[in-house]
């Protein structure tokens, strides 16, 4: 047999998954890959067990547990005030991962193209490839993350099928604000782009800002897959459920692909979140006052080391720029860092098609007992 030919050349092993081994090999207190190290609360672990206990354990229906669909339709409706119909415009995903790639497979064509905005999450442009697809990368601001919307009107030609957005941006933790979406919908207006808005940390907001989601602006709603995850808002990330909202002619197609890509979710988990939601919707009510003191108590910390933090409007990432300990490139640093002083962030580079020259930054996640970030610091100080 031939050698297989790849149809993935430019990707390697995803870099949460590099940088997650390597702290684990070199004991390194891990603020790399994004996920809490505190419980997931014990409502939603008791409901899980509930329903595992009670037999829910075959297959939901393929689009989601009615319960849990009608549960999104409900916050929907109370926090960004539109109606949507849980039966056709929400389909309930295995993470936000295959939410993204099944909305990616079932509208993009070989040989169109997606507009994705650096840097941006690594699995975005190998979905886009998957499907034919090229990315086109539009840079954002090297220093504070905002979009140029002048640059992404430029970058649309008649091919351009979709435009991929992520608010608050993982890893800046940036936020797109009403005019950024009302310029937005500028753009879009007499296309035929379809918008996917990756909105899996609408919880995670700061400093009473208000999270823009796509979901509020009928317009851009009208033609948007908007993706959520439940495992950044319930700290549990290992149960990989997300879900997208669509206009039922997208879901329609988004459903085409999810039936044969993983066909339904986790049941148990399924019908805990539903619970969780109806009983307990203070929980993601409070997700930014939760995580704000986490935050400001990381950064304070960081002014022990020689680390510069950038601002963090919202998400659950710290970016440092580390300019004043190393000239390294940032992957090198990441892994220097690790290997002679225990602590592991995650570079930036992988999440650029070209990273600016002479960027030395990289994340942190601040998702973490006080210990961990006391442990980290405590290492970061050493740090010449
Ligand atoms: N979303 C997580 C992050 O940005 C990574 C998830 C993963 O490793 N697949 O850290």
């Amino acid at each position: 047999m031939n050698p297989i030919q790849t149809k993935l050349p430019k990707v390697g092993t995803t870099i949460f998954t590099v940088m997650s081994q390597l702290a684990t090999e070199h004991k390194a207190v891990n603020l790399g890959q994004g996920f809490p190290d505190f419980d997931t609360p014990a409502p939603l672990v008791d409901a899980l067990a509930r329903a595992a206990r009670e037999g829910r354990n075959q297959y939901s229906p393929m689009s989601g547990l009615p319960a849990l669909r009608q549960a999104i339709a409900a916050k929907t409706k109370k926090i960004y005030g539109r109606d949507v119909d849980a039966d056709a415009e929400i389909t309930v995903t295995s993470g936000g991962s295959e939410a993204i790639f099944d909305a990616v497979l079932a509208v993009v064509h070989p040989g169109e193209e997606v507009i994705v905005l650096d840097p941006c999450y690594d699995s975005y442009e190998p979905a886009i490839e998957l499907a034919g697809a090229r990315a086109v990368h539009v840079p954002l601001d090297a220093h504070d993350f905002h979009v140029d919307w002048q640059r992404v009107r430029d970058t649309i030609t008649p091919r351009t099928r979709m435009l991929m957005i992520n608010s608050p941006h993982n890893p800046s933790g940036a936020m797109l604000s009403a005019q950024d979406m009302a310029t937005l919908a500028d753009i879009l207006r007499r296309t035929d782009i379809v918008l996917l808005s990756d909105e899996v940390y609408e919880h995670i907001v700061y400093d009473g800002a208000r999270h823009e989601s796509v979901l509020r602006h009928p317009e851009l709603a009208e033609r948007a897959f908007v993706i959520s995850s439940f495992g950044k808002t319930y700290h549990c990330t290992g149960w990989k459920v997300g879900y997208a909202i669509a206009p039922r002619a997208l879901s329609a197609e988004f459903r085409k692909v999810h039936q044969y890509n993983t066909f339904c979710t986790f049941t148990p988990a399924q019908a805990a979140l539903a619970e969780m939601l109806e009983q307990h919707p203070e929980h993601h009510e409070q997700l930014g006052a939760f995580y704000q003191p986490k935050r400001d108590h990381f950064r304070a910390l960081l002014e022990r080391t020689k680390l510069k933090p950038l601002p963090v409007p919202g998400g659950y990432f710290q970016l440092v720029d580390y300019s004043a300990v190393s000239d390294l490139p940032d992957v090198e640093f990441a892994r220097w860092l690790t290997v002679e002083h225990g602590v592991t962030g995650i570079p930036l580079a992988p999440f650029y098609e070209t990273p600016p020259a002479g960027q030395r930054l990289i994340r942190f996640c601040f998702a973490k007992n006080e210990a961990t970030l006391e442990a980290a610091i405590a290492r970061l100080e050493k740090v010449c």
